[in-house]
């Protein structure tokens, strides 16, 4: 069962088996995403995902299990902002520091710690918050004996699975305001899409090397924000798509309580 912890009391909370209730954190960031899409997209993507999971009669939700049977899901509100310092170049973009965002994850942590719950789910739509939060599950595991799930929509194993072949752009070049994304912004909200200006700026290779670096998005796109193919964009893929995202992050969430 799935339920927002905004509309539960803590009498509600304090009545479920412990063992069996996940904490979901969604968490997003406030990013450039080129001339063509608003900075809210990674938002936008994450609440409408999120919506659909909620809506959806796979996740069961209706009356919580006390009695610890099934496993229970308690949503809580989600965190708009993530760290974004690769887009900085570009006005609007809103980045927590590292600092702050583990800050931020570690009081939720040690909130459901202090009430004798053990195990979070982070809901993640944005790129740059991914390794960040690989990096601390240990530790957090260790420091607030909560086992820390992370579910990465733009992960390279999210997308295993059925997810549709309706992209022509590379999954792994198609990176950021591309194909992908501007094609679930046209369907879920295509007045926020200025399809005029959209335009492909791949000029150099954004391919992975051997070795990492930092780096900004200015020194590997042409100038206006975009990696990837917004070109090939249609809001019949986002429509395709936005669907797949839904019962993809189902069926990850079925897989981590059946751990
Ligand atoms: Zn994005």
């Amino acid at each position: 069962m799935i339920r927002e912890l905004n509309k539960m009391t803590w009498c509600d909370v304090e009545a479920l088996n412990k063992e069996k209730t996940y904490f979901l954190f969604p968490v997003g960031s406030v990013e450039q995403h080129g001339p063509h899409l608003p900075l809210g997209t990674d938002d936008l993507i994450l609440t409408n995902v999120l919506s659909g999971v909620l809506e959806s009669e796979d996740t069961m939700s209706g009356e919580l299990d006390v009695d610890g049977k099934e496993a229970n899901i308690l949503c809580l509100p989600p965190l708009l902002f993530g760290n974004s310092h690769e887009h900085y170049s570009f006005p609007g973009t809103i980045s927590l520091s590292c600092n702050t965002l583990v800050s931020i994850l570690e009081d939720v942590l040690a909130s459901i710690s202090e009430h004798g719950f053990n195990k979070l789910i982070v809901f993640n739509s944005h790129g740059g918050n991914t390794d960040l939060i690989k990096a601390y599950s240990q530790e957090w595991e260790q420091r607030f004996s909560v086992k820390v799930f992370l579910i990465s929509l733009w992960s390279s194993l999210y997308g295993e699975g059925d997810e549709p072949s309706i992209f022509i752009s590379d999954a792994n070049v198609d990176i950021h305001a591309g194909e992908r994304e501007s094609s679930l912004l046209m369907h879920y909200e295509v007045e926020s899409v200025k399809s005029d200006l959209i335009c492909s700026d791949i000029s150099r290779d954004v391919s992975f090397k051997p070795f990492y670096s930092g780096w900004q998005t200015d020194e590997i796109s042409t100038g206006n924000g975009t990696l990837g193919y917004p070109e090939h964009a249609s809001k019949e893929k986002g429509a395709e798509y936005a669907r797949f995202l839904v019962e993809r992050t189902i069926e990850i969430v079925n897989m981590i309580i059946n751990e």
